[in-house]
């Protein structure tokens, strides 16, 4: 799929297929305005055809909005499969909240994107494709980028999916196409040790999220099966190490379940696991997801649990909610239509 490529790989492809060199950046330009082949105006009719096995093709199936004004999309890829992206407006931009695979296999036992497994890997062009759609509908082009952020943080576990996601880290931090400064992307992950520190090594400085849930590996195991292959020790030797290559701060996520990782006496354990790192906490009341019978608390309760973390040191704060009445918020999105209609 022509998205997958770079600008010089793109380049290649044209010259294999005999063309001129200004083809490519044609093709490139209308690419990366997530303009569908019937939408190109500027290339020959038989040139399209011969495009045509190669261009992506998608159906933006539905956008819902918000209250808040967020927006979530569901959008339906060549194969048929459906995948949910999310799009976030703050004061100082926008951010587009993407999914790297098609359902996950990570099982966490709160999360939506989780239910019926994992069907497929998405490729570093489909990721890609959610961020272009939406800064086409934002008004934005190339050159004048709306979307300022971007986080994987939608469906999937995106160090489960090395290759294609490190793939669309390059492509999107190019210069040569909307250069999104990896400095201004989030990539969350649940604790792939392995892949946390390979990313350090090949070079990439995203800010590194941690989707940590628990102060412990007891009760970590209790509603994240993953705990039972990476300790969270292990973990946080990880991000140490991810810190000490790229200088970035690792953020750690805490989805505060109900009479699961939610008392006085967690957030103390959680304090001292984390003191002395450079970090950031970030709590969020768990987000209702209909098949699942685990409860979130009231903010009200966040706000004191953050303070117990405040207290002891820990960098902390209770993160917004948005997009839940339409289930695009953290956990919610799902590889089919979800949502209120
Ligand atoms: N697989 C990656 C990317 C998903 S990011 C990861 O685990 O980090 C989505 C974030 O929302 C993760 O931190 C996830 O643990 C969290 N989450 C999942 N279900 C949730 C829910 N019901 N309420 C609040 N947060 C949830």
């Amino acid at each position: 799929m022509l998205l997958d490529f770079s600008l010089e790989e793109l380049n290649n492809y044209v010259s294999d297929l005999g063309l001129p060199k200004f083809r490519a950046k044609q093709i490139f330009d209308a690419l990366y305005m997530a303009k569908t082949l019937e939408e190109i105006t500027n290339l020959p009719k038989d040139l399209k055809e011969n495009l045509s096995k190669d261009y992506p093709k998608w159906e933006i199936l539905k956008i819902l909005e918000s209250k808040d004004g967020t927006k979530k999309m569901a959008l339906k890829l060549q194969d048929g499969s459906i995948v949910e992206s999310v799009l976030l407006k703050y004061k100082y931009g926008y951010t587009v909240c993407v999914s790297t695979q098609v359902g996950c296999r990570m099982g966490c036992k709160f999360c939506a994107s989780t239910i019926g497994g994992l069907k497929r890997n998405l490729s570093a062009g489909e990721i890609l494709l959610q961020v272009l759609i939406y800064n086409k509908i934002l008004g934005g082009t190339i050159k004048d980028r709306k979307v300022t952020n971007v986080v994987l943080m939608g469906c999937g576990e995106p160090l489960d999916n090395y290759e294609n996601v490190t793939k669309f880290l390059t492509l999107i931090s190019s210069p040569d196409g909307i250069n999104i400064s990896q400095r201004n992307i989030s990539l969350s992950t649940c604790g792939l040790v392995p892949n946390i520190r390979r990313l350090a090594d090949d070079g990439f400085n995203v800010t590194l999220t941690i989707s940590l849930h628990a102060p412990n590996d007891e009760i970590r195991k209790k509603t994240m099966p993953i705990a039972n292959v990476y300790k969270i020790k292990d973990i946080l030797s990880a991000c140490d190490y991810y810190f000490e290559k790229t200088g970035r701060r690792v953020i750690f996520e805490y989805s505060l379940i109900d009479g699961v990782n939610a008392s006085e006496e967690n957030m103390l354990e959680l304090s001292k696991v984390l003191k002395g790192r450079s970090c950031h906490v970030n709590l969020i009341p768990l987000n209702s997801v209909k098949e699942k019978n685990l409860m979130g608390i009231e903010r009200k309760r966040a706000y004191y649990l953050c303070g117990i973390l405040e207290k002891n040191g820990i960098s902390a704060t209770v993160r917004r909610t948005m997009g839940e009445d339409i289930e695009g918020a953290c956990g919610q999105l799902r590889n089919k239509l979800g949502g209120a209609v």
